[in-house]
């Protein structure tokens, strides 16, 4: 239910794109972040240049690919696509870099995973919009200096903590994109809906929201699959009891934490004794990729307190015991 869309089908990967706000009037909450690039976007136009390199950072699944699309397209130009692990060499990069047209955007996506060679080839590209390509190997080989038509670089990450510095402080715009609160993911649950053209009650769709863990990707996937519940089990109207029941089925708890985020806490309580201990010792024992626990499930468990990363590793907190109905040693603290 979470990370990428890789497990998506066909008809699933339609409906995602259906799904997906084109422009800054579609795109619901990160309200500060909305308002500033929306001006930045409109002074780059103004000025009839290439808008400043944007990094976006912050959990899966929040909306970053979503919003880089959107920037494209208030700025009337195309986005080029590709990710950090994708561009082996230096030429990868080049190719790309070649063919974008003038303010152009140029997505990368996990550009903490980029490989340092090919990130050394960016600098220049990012500053002067100028590579240098290398022609020939051996003794009749020399460089040549490309210019580059001006575009704008949108880096997206989860793990803005790796980026290099001298990477990070290319980029003009640097946005960190929060969870959304449950009101607002509401709204966008509220606004799937009307584009699936299937019902929902208020109190549903608060529902699927309230236990989304605030992202978007989330609350998506859980309504495509309570919208199953409901056409099979009921009338086709989503109302809280579909809801409940579907959420239930899918193993999401009242809380909005699912089976991972519960294995994560009760590994921490019952077999570390509630902490401290290291992420990668939690990742073993819940055969999961430390990774994964950092990036996806561990902000969460952090944000809603339940969890704390201290110096030694991490710590369950009174709320992850009373969340699992066990009573806390008396030393652990909030
Ligand atoms: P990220 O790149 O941060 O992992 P995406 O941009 O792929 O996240 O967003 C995941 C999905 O969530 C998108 O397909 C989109 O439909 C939905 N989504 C994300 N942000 C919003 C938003 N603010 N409003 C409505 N839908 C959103």
């Amino acid at each position: 239910l979470r990370g990428d869309d890789s497990g998506l089908n066909s008809s699933e990967r339609e409906i995602e794109k259906a799904l997906r706000p084109l422009t800054f009037d579609d795109f619901t909450g990160q309200p500060k972040i909305l308002e500033n690039i929306k001006i930045f976007v409109m002074a780059a136009k103004k000025r009839g240049e290439a808008l400043d390199h944007v990094l976006l950072h912050g959990p899966p699944g929040l909306g970053k690919t979503t919003l880089s699309h959107i920037i494209a397209n208030e700025l009337n130009t195309n986005i080029k696509i590709t990710s950090g692990p994708v561009l082996d060499k230096p030429s990868d990069l080049a190719g790309l870099l070649t063919n974008l047209e003038v303010y152009d955007v140029l997505f990368i996506d996990e550009i903490h995973r980029l490989n340092p060679i090919v990130e050394e080839y960016l600098y220049s590209a990012m500053e002067d919009y100028k590579i240098d390509i290398m022609l020939d190997t051996g003794p009749s080989a020399r460089t040549v200096q490309i210019t580059l038509n001006p575009f704008t670089l949108i880096g997206a990450t989860t793990r803005a903590g790796l980026l290099t510095s001298p990477l990070r402080a290319r980029f003009g715009i640097n946005a960190r994109l929060e969870y959304y609160e449950a009101h607002i993911l509401t709204n966008i649950v509220k606004r799937s809906c009307s584009i699936l053209n299937t019902p929902i009650h208020e109190d549903a769709a608060h529902e699927i929201a309230r236990r989304s863990r605030g992202t978007p990707r989330i609350a998506n996937n859980l309504l495509r699959r309570t919208r199953d519940f409901a056409q099979i089990k009921g009338e086709g109207i989503i109302d809280k009891k579909i809801s409940e029941i579907a959420l239930n089925a899918l193993d999401v708890d009242h809380n909005g934490l699912d089976e991972m985020d519960n294995r994560i806490l009760s590994t921490i309580i019952e077999k570390f004794k509630g902490g401290p201990v290291g992420i990668s010792t939690i990742a073993t024992a819940c055969s999961e990729e430390a990774e994964t626990i950092e990036e996806v499930y561990e902000p969460f468990l952090i944000q809603e307190g339940y969890i704390k990363r201290t110096s030694r590793g991490r710590e369950a907190t009174h709320l992850a015991y009373k969340h699992l109905k066990l009573v806390p040693p008396s030393s652990t603290r909030d």
